[in-house]
C-alpha cells in the first residue's frame, strides 16, 4: 500500500456579537444567541451527521444507530477533535485531502435555518468568514488522531469564564498579518543599531516614536510548545517570553504577575492558529497594559509566508501525531532550538512515553539521557526540577531510610511554597499528598521487608502498566494507538478512570451533561486534545 498524502485542516470561529463588529456573518451570529443552547445541539448533531456521512465506508443504517453523544469512529476516514460550546467552535480534522476539502465546504455552508440552496443570503452563514488553515503531511504513516471526538465543552479556550465571547471584538487586541508581525520585528532592529536616523517629518518622527518603543513577544502557548519552537527577537537575539503555562487557564496568572513590567511596552503576542490569543490579548489590556498586538492566523500562518527565513526558530507544536510542524515544508531543515531537561544538549523530540511524573507536563530528555534508566526511572519537567530527588510516582525501589530522606525534602519544599508570593496552595497540597504516600509506604515496608523491590521495573505515568512489555508509554491523548485500546477493553477503562479525574475533564463531563442529558460518553479526554 502507498503512503497517502493527509491533509489537516485547522479552523475556529468565536460567535462574538457586537454591534462594533463588521463580521459579515453577524446575521448568523444573532441568530445563534436568540437560542444558543439549541444551536449547540444543532451544531453538533450536524457534525455528528455530517462528518459520519463523508465517509463511503458508513453505511446509513450505521449512522442512524449511532448513539447520541462522544463515540469513537475508528473505521472512518476523518479523525479529529472537535470542541463546539455557545462561544464558538474549535477543530482539527485529519483525512484525505478530497475529505478534508469536503468537509471544510460543508462546514463553512453550515446554515441553521436549513436552507438548503447554497444561493441563498451569505448572511446566515456562520461560518463563511473562518479561516481555514490546511496543510499537507506525507511523511506521516497512519492515522494522526487514534479516532474523530465531537465534544461540548463551556468555553472552547478556557479562562473559567473570566472572558466572554462578546468581550472579544471591543477588548481584544490588535491583529496583525505575519507581514506586519514580521515587520515590526525588523523595525525593532533597525532602530536599535541606526540610532542617529532623523526625521523632521512629523508622521516619521511620529512613526519613529512608536518604533522606539521596547518591543517584548509573549508566547501565550504551554511550556512544552515554546521549548521546542518559539520566536526570536533579531536584535537581541533573546526568545519570546514564556508565561511558564501548563495550560492556558493560567495565563490569567501571568498577566497579574507581569502587568506591571509590560505596561510601556509594544507587546507582540503569538500563539499556533490565533485562537488563544483572543483571549489573551483581553486578559493582558484588563491589567492597564495598553499597546497589545496579536499573530493573525499565528505561527501556522506565518510559517507559510516566511518558512526558514522569519524569526521563528524550531518546530511548530501541533496537537496530533505529528507532534510537531518544520518551518520549511520544502527543505525540512530548521534550526533545533530545544533542549534536554537533563544535560541540556540540543534536543526536541517530544513523545507521549516522556512526561513530567509531578504534572505530567511532555518533557525534552534525550536519547542518551533515557538509557541512564537504572538512575532515571521517572522524568521531571524545568518547573519540577527542584523536586528531582523527592517526588517520585513509583515508590517500590525504596528503602525506609530513602524515604524519610524524600520526606524530609518534601517538607523543606513545603516550607518554601508557603512563604513564596502568590498562591501555592496546589502545591502544598500535592507535596502534602506526596509526604503521606511515603509515609504509608514505610508503615508498608516495615511490616513486610520483602516489599521492597530494588529490580522493579519502570512504570507507564499513565496506565501505572509496565513500560515496555504492557504499555509503550503512549496509551493517552493522541498519542494513543487506535487498533490496541480497541482490542483490550479492560485496559481502556483502567485508563479512563484515570482520565475522570481532573478539573477539566470534569468541566467537560459538566457542559456535555447540559446540553446533551441523554447522552452517555464512553470516555473523557485528556487535556492536550486539539488547542489550536
Ligand atoms: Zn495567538
Ligand atoms: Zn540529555
Ligand atoms: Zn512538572
Ligand atoms: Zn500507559
Amino acid at each position: 500500500m502507498t503512503k497517502e498524502k493527509q491533509a489537516i485542516v485547522l479552523f475556529y470561529k468565536y460567535f462574538s456579537s457586537s454591534s462594533s463588529s463588521s463580521s459579515s456573518s453577524s446575521q448568523a451570529i444573532e441568530r445563534w444567541w436568540e437560542d444558543p443552547k439549541d444551536n449547540v445541539r444543532k451544531l453538533y448533531m450536524w457534525h455528528e451527521n455530517n462528518l459520519s456521512s463523508s465517509s463511503p465506508s458508513s453505511s446509513s443504517d450505521k449512522i442512524s444507530s449511532l448513539p447520541i453523544g462522544r463515540i469513537k469512529r475508528r473505521h472512518l476516514p476523518l479523525v479529529g477533535r472537535i470542541l463546539i460550546s455557545t462561544e464558538g467552535i474549535s477543530g482539527t480534522l485529519s483525512g484525505s485531502r478530497k475529505d478534508i476539502e469536503t468537509t471544510s465546504s460543508n462546514i463553512h455552508d453550515y446554515d441553521d435555518t436549513g436552507n438548503e440552496d447554497n444561493d441563498s443570503s451569505s448572511t446566515s452563514r456562520i461560518f463563511q468568514d473562518v479561516d481555514w488553515k490546511i496543510s499537507y503531511e506525507s511523511s506521516t504513516s497512519g492515522q494522526l488522531f487514534p479516532d474523530l471526538k465531537i465534544s461540548i465543552v463551556k468555553e472552547i479556550v478556557s479562562t473559567s469564564g473570566l472572558v466572554n465571547v462578546n468581550d472579544i471584538p471591543l477588548e481584544t487586541g490588535k491583529h496583525l498579518s505575519p507581514e506586519e508581525f514580521h515587520e515590526i520585528l525588523e523595525l525593532s532592529s533597525l532602530s536599535i543599531s541606526l540610532p542617529s536616523i532623523q526625521s523632521h517629518h512629523q508622521q516619521q518622527q511620529q512613526q519613529q516614536q512608536q518604533q522606539t518603543k521596547e518591543v517584548v513577544m509573549i508566547d501565550v502557548r504551554n511550556t512544552f510548545e515554546h521549548d521546542i519552537g518559539h520566536f526570536v527577537d533579531p536584535r537581541t537575539n533573546m526568545k519570546a517570553i514564556d508565561p511558564e503555562t501548563t495550560t492556558f487557564s493560567s495565563f490569567e496568572k501571568f498577566c497579574e504577575q507581569n502587568a506591571n513590567e509590560l505596561r510601556d511596552k509594544k507587546v507582540l503576542m503569538y500563539c499556533t492558529g490565533g485562537i488563544r490569543c483572543e483571549k489573551a490579548s483581553v486578559l493582558l489590556k484588563r491589567k492597564g497594559v495598553e499597546d497589545v498586538n496579536q499573530l493573525s492566523g499565528g505561527i501556522h500562518r506565518y510559517l507559510e509566508k516566511y518558512g526558514n527565513d522569519g524569526h521563528f526558530k524550531g518546530l511548530n507544536f501541533t496537537f496530533d501525531k505529528r507532534v510537531a510542524m518544520k518551518p520549511n515544508f520544502a527543505t525540512k531543515s530548521y534550526e533545533v532550538v530545544g533542549r534536554c531537561v537533563e544535560c541540556s544538549d540540543p534536543f526536541d523530540e517530544l513523545c507521549g512515553s516522556r512526561v513530567c511524573t509531578v504534572c505530567r507536563d511532555l518533557v525534552l530528555i534525550c536519547e542518551k539521557c533515557r538509557t541512564r534508566s537504572k538512575t532515571l526511572r521517572e522524568f521531571h519537567c524545568k518547573r519540577h526540577a527542584a523536586w528531582k530527588s523527592c517526588y517520585f510516582s513509583f515508590l517500590e525501589i525504596f528503602d525506609q531510610s530513602e524515604l524519610e530522606e524524600q520526606q524530609r525534602v518534601l517538607r523543606i519544599l513545603r516550607d518554601e511554597a508557603s512563604v513564596e508570593r502568590g498562591n501555592n496552595k496546589n502545591v502544598r497540597r500535592t507535596l502534602t499528598r506526596q509526604i503521606n504516600k511515603a509515609e504509608t509506604r514505610i508503615r508498608e515496608i516495615k511490616e513486610d521487608c520483602h516489599l521492597i523491590d530494588p529490580n522493579a521495573p519502570r512504570r507507564c505515568r499513565s496506565c501505572q502498566e509496565q513500560l515496555g512489555t504492557v504499555c509503550d508509554g503512549k496509551c493517552w491523548g493522541f498519542w494513543k494507538n487506535a487498533e490496541v485500546t480497541s482490542n483490550d477493553d479492560d485496559n481502556s477503562s483502567k485508563v479512563g478512570k484515570i482520565r475522570m479525574r481532573g478539573r477539566r475533564a470534569k468541566q467537560k463531563h459538566e457542559a456535555e451533561m447540559e446540553f446533551l442529558p441523554e447522552s452517555t460518553p464512553s470516555t473523557i479526554t485528556m487535556p492536550v486534545n486539539g488547542i489550536q
